[in-house]
């Protein structure tokens, strides 16, 4: 299994370099932007951070009513809930006093769990947040790591926690690493392996068995 990533890894990673995610300029930003980006593509996510303008901030959002936010975001879709989700999580880190280093010097197992019990945070967003906002060695799960893993195939078990547990059992423990096989993986799924694959020219084509495809 190690040999097996580790061979992914490096032809994605002499294909596509070091995509360095995520795009935003702030950890507040990529907390929002995991949030909208659930069940819509990227480009949506974008019109709706663009809104924002200056008050893309979680002083802004704790302060904006649910009917603002929700018209704030609207082009990233499922707009209502999506507004409770962002006064949720952003509830989650004026605990921590809007400050990153606070979230920082905390247990990334606690920080997860955390997380996990706000609503509309599930693994995905929770890992994504503590991965790319925070610099929390967990590696996201979506499901174009679920894809790869199903064609490939990559024996990494059933679920969320079984490929993540896999991922990180058998790749290089660093944030670097975890951040950057992530984005390659959802790079490759946009060039490549998409619904109906594009398997000519796939950086990985010579060692896939295109299982079910
Ligand atoms: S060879 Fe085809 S099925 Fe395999 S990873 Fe590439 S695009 Fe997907």
């Amino acid at each position: 299994m190690r040999r097996t990533l580790s061979f992914i890894y490096e032809a994605l990673h002499a294909r596509y370099g070091e995509l360095r995610w995520w795009p935003a300029r702030t950890p507040y930003e990529v907390m929002v932007g995991a949030v909208l980006t659930q069940n819509t593509a990227w480009v949506n996510v974008e019109k709706a951070i663009a809104n924002f303008g200056e008050r893309l901030s979680p002083e802004a959002v704790a302060e904006a009513g649910i009917a603002e936010l929700a018209e704030t975001i609207r082009p990233a879709g499922f707009f209502n809930q999506k507004a409770a989700y962002l006064k949720e999580l952003t509830a989650w880190y004026a605990r921590y006093g809007y400050d990153a280093p606070s979230v920082q010097r905390e247990p990334l197992a606690k920080l997860r769990a955390e997380l996990l019990s706000t609503k509309g945070i599930g693994r995905e967003t929770a890992d994504s947040v503590l991965l790319y906002a925070f610099g929390f060695p967990t590696f996201v799960v979506d499901a174009y790591t679920v894809r790869l893993c199903d064609r490939y195939p990559i024996e990494a078990g059933k679920g969320y926690e079984a490929v993540k547990a896999c991922f990180e059992g058998n790749v290089e423990r660093s944030v670097g690493v975890y951040n950057n096989f992530h984005a390659l993986i959802v790079a490759n799924a946009k060039a490549h392996c998409r619904k109906r694959p594009v398997c000519g020219g796939c950086p990985v084509a010579e060692a896939c068995g295109r299982r079910g495809v």
